[in-house]
C-alpha cells in the first residue's frame, strides 16, 4: 500500500553529539565558503559550481536518503535544521539539493527494488543531481490538468510534452516527471504516472527564465518530444500511481519549504537587530526607538514561532505519523513569517535597504516564493481548514 510505503521512512535517528558535529560544520562551511561569495553570485545569477561541489562532499545531496543507498539518513529534524541555517545566510542554495532530495525521496519511497538499486546511490553522492518536473505552462496548482503524454512502445515509453518552472532544469541530469499515461482517465489522477526522466534525446531544455529572486539556481522549461525512456523507468512499475507519488512527498516537502520560510524570517531578523543598533537618530540607536522595538519585538516572535511549528512538524514525521496538516501549517506560517519579517526589516533599515550592497534586499526578494511553492498558501489554508472541520464535525 503506498500509504504505508509513507511511513515506512528509513529514518534514523540521530544522536546529539552527532547532530551538533554536522551542524558546526555546516557553520564553518557557510563562514569560510558560502557568506564571502552569496552577493556576487546572487547580483550576477551565477550558478555557484564551487559550493555544489563541497555541498556534494559534505553529503548534502544524500541528506535524507538511506544510508544503505550511501545517504546520510539523516531525520527531518536534523536536516530542517541544517535548511533554517543555511537559509538564514542565502535560501537559494538550499534549492540545490532540496529539489534534488524529493525526487530522490519518490524513488526511494516508490520505486521498484532495482530502481531503488540502479539510481539512489548516484543521487545520493551528487553524481547524478536533478529535480522535481510537475508544473506546465496551464498546470500548477490544478496539477491533474498537465498535458504531457507518455505512450507506451514495446520496453519504451515515449513523451511528448512542456514542464516549467522547473528547478535545477539546466544544471541537473534527471527529474521525477509526471505525465499522463491514460489522458482519458477519470477521475484524472488515476491516468497519471511518475518517471524517472534522465536527460537523453528528445528532452531538451528551454532557456534559463531572469527572475526576481531565487537568483543563481537555474529555473527553466523542459521540452520532450519524441522523448523515448525505457520503461523500467516508471517509478513503481505500475502506471496510474503518479499523483500520488507526486505530492505523497509533500510533507517533507512542506517541511523544507517551511525551514527555508524560517531561515529567511531569522536571517531578517539577526539583519535588523544587528543595523538597528548601529545606526543612530536623535541622538540614540534606532534599536532605543520604541516603533523599532515593536517590529523587533514582533519579528523575534514569528521567527520562533515558525521554527517551533516547523520543529513539530518534523518530529511528527520522524516518529511515522501522519503529518501534512502539520506541515501544512508549519509550511504556511513561516513563509508568510518570511515575508513579513523580511518587510519589516526592510523598514528597520530605512533607505539603505534599497542597496544592493546590504543584504536585507535579497531575503526580500527571496521571501515571497515560499508562498507560492509546494502549494501556494490559499491552498494551503483551505487543506488546513477541510482537515480542521473534518476533525471537528458538529
Ligand atoms: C522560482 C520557482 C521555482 C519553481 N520550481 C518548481 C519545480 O522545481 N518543479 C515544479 O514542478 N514546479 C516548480 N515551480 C512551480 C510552482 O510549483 C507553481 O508556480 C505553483 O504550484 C503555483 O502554480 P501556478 O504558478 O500555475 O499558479 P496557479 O495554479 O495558476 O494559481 C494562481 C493563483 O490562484 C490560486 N488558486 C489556484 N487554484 C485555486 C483554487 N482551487 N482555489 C483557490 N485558489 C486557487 C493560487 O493559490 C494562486 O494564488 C516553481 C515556481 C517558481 C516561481
Amino acid at each position: 500500500m503506498a500509504t504505508a510505503a509513507v511511513l515506512e521512512n528509513q529514518i534514523r535517528t540521530i544522536d546529539p553529539d552527532e547532530e551538533r558535529a554536522f551542524m558546526d560544520a555546516i557553520d564553518r562551511w557557510l563562514e569560510r565558503e558560502v557568506i564571502p561569495v552569496i552577493q556576487h553570485h546572487d547580483h550576477n545569477d551565477l550558478w555557484p559550481e564551487k559550493l555544489v561541489e563541497q555541498m556534494a562532499e559534505m553529503g548534502l545531496f544524500g541528506a535524507t536518503i538511506g544510508q544503505e543507498y550511501g545517504g546520510l539518513g539523516l531525520p527531518a529534524t536534523t536536516y530542517a535544521k541544517i535548511v533554517m541555517r543555511i537559509s538564514s545566510y542565502w535560501m537559494a542554495i538550499t534549492g540545490i539539493f532540496n529539489s534534488h532530495l524529493i525526487m530522490a525521496a519518490a524513488v526511494e519511497r516508490f520505486g521498484t527494488p532495482e530502481q531503488k538499486m540502479k539510481w539512489l546511490p548516484k543521487f545520493a553522492t551528487g553524481e547524478i543531481r536533478g529535480g522535481l518536473a510537475l508544473t506546465e505552462p496551464n498546470a500548477g496548482t490544478d496539477l491533474q490538468a498537465i498535458r504531457t503524454v507518455a505512450k507506451r512502445d514495446g520496453d519504451d515509453y515515449v513523451l511528448n510534452g512542456t514542464k516549467t518552472w522547473i528547478s535545477n532544469a539546466l544544471n541537473g541530469q534527471c527529474f521525477a516527471m509526471l505525465a499522463k499515461t491514460d489522458p482519458g482517465a477519470d477521475p484524472r489522477y488515476k491516468g497519471m504516472s511518475l518517471f524517472i526522466a534522465d536527460k537523453r534525446d528528445g528532452l531538451t531544455t528551454g532557456k534559463k527564465f531572469e527572475k526576481l529572486g531565487y537568483k543563481a539556481i537555474d529555473s527553466a522549461e523542459l521540452v520532450m518530444e519524441d522523448y523515448r525512456i525505457p520503461a523500467d523507468q516508471l517509478i513503481g512499475g505500475i502506471e496510474g500511481q503518479g499523483f500520488f507519488q507526486a505530492t505523497g512527498g509533500l510533507e517533507l516537502g512542506r517541511i523544507n519549504v517551511a525551514a527555508r520560510g524560517v531561515g529567511l524570517a531569522e536571517g531578517s531578523l539577526r539583519l535588523a537587530t544587528e543595523y538597528a543598533q548601529q545606526r543612530e537618530t536623535m541622538g540614540k540607536p534606532i534599536a532605543q526607538h520604541q516603533a523599532i522595538q515593536l517590529k523587533l519585538g514582533e519579528m523575534a516572535t514569528r521567527a520562533r514561532a515558525a521554527r517551533l511549528l516547523t520543529l513539530d512538524a518534523s518530529e511528527a514525521y520522524d516518529s511515522g505519523e501522519r503529518c501534512d496538516m502539520e506541515a501544512g501549517m508549519a509550511k504556511y506560517f513561516a513563509s508568510e513569517a518570511a515575508v513579513e519579517n523580511s518587510q519589516e526589516a526592510m523598514r528597520v533599515f530605512g533607505g539603505y535597504s534599497y542597496s544592493k550592497e546590504y543584504d536585507i534586499e535579497r531575503f526580500y526578494r527571496d521571501s515571497m516564493l515560499m508562498c507560492i511553492g509546494e502549494g501556494t498558501n490559499e491552498m494551503q489554508r483551505m487543506i488546513i481548514a477541510k482537515q480542521h472541520l473534518k476533525a471537528n464535525p458538529v
